[in-house]
């Protein structure tokens, strides 16, 4: 990948002039197709009507960015004590309680689970035989902030398994949550997200 300065002069096909010499100049950027908005990023310019014609490589990720700040996160109502479950799983295994670790913790579960039949198996089974989940009342909600991806991964769990919809889905990943981090039945599991937990939080 060539890395450009600001200032560098290029050449690019501007909708309006034609070919072009372009300038990389720091310009905030509205994404095609989306209301997303790249703050700040190096773009060029064209030379005569000063619009942005192109955008370079290295800034590709600040796109990416914009469009993941984008996404709406996923809301799912459930019981209050569920929220309970990730805010000490946070704590166990950050030291504090953080919406980063618990969102964390939430899309590497599905991350997890998505290609694994008999995982998802088993998740299954946490959820239909929890007594947490005995004559309780969804009364409160969890949002966490999820891109494309990981929203595919988590529909594909729900298509590739009895559970009725996502918010079950959810359900029973904070459940195995609980068994694994704040019941502290999977040693392996905590060491891991103890030594991920610093780079999360
Ligand atoms: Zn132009």
């Amino acid at each position: 990948m060539k890395i450009y300065k600001e200032g560098d002069k290029s050449k690019a096909i501007c909708p309006d002039c034609g070919m072009v010499e372009t300038t990389f100049i720091t310009r905030d950027v509205p994404i095609k197709g989306s209301s997303a908005i790249a703050k700040n990023i190096l773009a060029g310019v064209c030379s005569i009507c000063e619009k942005v014609v192109s955008v370079p490589q290295q800034s590709a990720p600040y796109v990416k960015e914009a469009l993941h700040k984008e996404k709406k996160p996923l809301e799912v109502r459930i019981p209050q004590h569920l929220n309970d479950i990730l805010a000490n799983a946070s704590i166990k295994i950050g030291g504090e309680y953080t919406s980063s670790l618990v969102n964390f913790l939430i899309k590497y579960y599905i991350h997890s689970h998505h290609n694994d039949p008999k995982a998802i198996n088993k998740l299954l089974k946490v959820y239909e035989n929890s007594a947490l989940m005995d004559n309780v009342k969804s009364t409160n909600r969890l949002s966490v902030k999820i891109d494309e991806k990981i929203l595919n991964e988590l529909k594909d769990i729900r298509i590739y398994s009895n559970f009725k919809n996502e918010t079950e889905v959810v359900k029973a990943i904070v459940l195995k949550i609980n068994d694994d981090i704040v019941q502290e039945k999977d040693k392996k599991a905590m060491l891991f997200f103890q030594s991920v937990a610093l780079a999360v939080a």
